[in-house]
């Protein structure tokens, strides 16, 4: 109790703790899934030819640019694009407007873990069906009584993908409440649930430009789903905040949607090098589910995760480790460069070989 009391009436709230952003530039950063390459080059052309003079205007509240690009690529109509700051933001105002029942909203033990602090925030009542041994999703664990759902495929940070006649599955048997996917690293391999949007008046698909489009630090996030479904988020994005995206980040981001080529690449290059480095930790002892992200979560044979992460520290290598149950024994090692992983798996064999000896 303070003097006043003010503080009896403060909604209190236990945040989501991000990645560490270090402040050093020599170092090789695979702790918080970001791309390796830059953005597409119309992206810094954008960035150049951005008149600054407009910013004395607020930005299209509609963000009808950028929601016309991302509707023409991915073919669907512009009323069924939700654009926000980043997919947290996107999220965020999902969870705000989707999740209004007083039954328990479902998601698994083991996922992003800023779902429960949204629901902690709004005081949404929430269960968390566990993943099986193998980390994966359960089905049925989705098909009983719910207030709703939220997946993200691939799962974080598992990096494990569901098939996408799973999620349908998943969607069907609920159809009484709104299930979002979360597809944060849909792009790195596993089946978008976006057709189903068509099918399903009740489903969100959740995605965002900070890895695919290597763009992180513009904040750009977005969903689809039936016009009904996205009025109902723009009407709570207008009772929140109406101007979110800033006009460069429109700028830029309808730069990078239209620049296919370069997307296909980069997102190619990652999962190329992320197969290299799976055969090359498999080989060092590691076990792992297949990921179908920008990412591997790893645990080694014989090392503790926590003792490995804090020995890459050392070396300037920076990976992502929780001390949580079921997951402390894991490192989640984004897929970096080749060069990178070629210096994080120098790093990890050195250790592990002088462990044996
Ligand atoms: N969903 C998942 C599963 C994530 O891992 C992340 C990245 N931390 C996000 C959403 C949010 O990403 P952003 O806000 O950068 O779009």
């Amino acid at each position: 109790m303070t003097v006043s009391g003010w503080e009896d009436h403060v909604r209190r709230t236990i945040p989501y703790v991000p990645g560490e952003q270090p402040k050093q530039t020599n170092i090789i950063k695979l702790n918080t899934n970001e791309c390796p390459y830059p953005p597409s080059p119309g992206v810094a052309e954008a960035m150049r030819a951005f008149d600054a003079d407009t910013l004395r205007r607020y930005p299209d509240p509609n963000i009808s640019v950028l929601a016309e690009a991302l509707a023409q690529y991915y073919r669907v109509d512009k009323e069924q694009v939700f654009i926000g700051v980043g997919s947290d933001d996107v999220l965020a105002l999902a969870f705000l407007a989707f999740f209004c029942s007083d039954k328990p909203i479902l998601f698994p033990d083991i996922t992003y873990s800023f779902y429960d602090v949204w629901a902690d925030l709004y005081r949404i009542p929430y269960e968390r069906p566990a993943l099986d041994e193998n980390f994966h999703i359960r089905k049925e664990d989705y098909k009983r009584e719910n207030g709703g759902i939220v997946l993200a495929n691939p799962n974080a940070p598992t990096g494990v993908a569901m098939a996408l006649s799973d999620i349908e599955e998943i969607v069907q048997a609920n159809r009484s409440v709104v299930v979002i996917v979360d597809e944060a690293y849909i792009d790195f391999g596993a089946k978008s649930a976006l057709p189903l949007i068509e099918r399903y008046d009740n489903l969100l698909v959740v995605q965002t430009f900070s890895k695919s489009r290597a763009m992180a630090g513009m904040r750009i996030g977005y969903a689809f789903g039936s016009r009904k479904l996205i009025s109902y988020l723009q009407d709570v994005k207008y009772s929140f905040n109406s101007y979110t995206l800033s006009s460069p980040a429109i700028a830029m981001g309808t730069a990078a949607v239209k620049d296919d080529v370069y997307f296909k690449q980069i997102t190619g290059k990652v999962m190329a090098i992320r197969k290299r480095v799976q055969e090359k930790l498999k080989s060092l002892g590691f076990c792992f589910q297949d990921s179908k992200a920008n990412f591997v979560f790893a645990a080694h044979e014989r090392i503790p995760a926590g003792e490995l992460a804090a020995m890459l520290r050392t070396q300037g290598i920076f990976v992502r480790h929780w001390n949580k149950p079921r997951i402390d024994n894991y490192l989640r090692i984004s897929i970096g460069t080749q060069e990178e992983m070629d210096s994080l798996l120098a790093a990890l064999e050195t250790y592990i070989n002088h462990e044996k000896a």
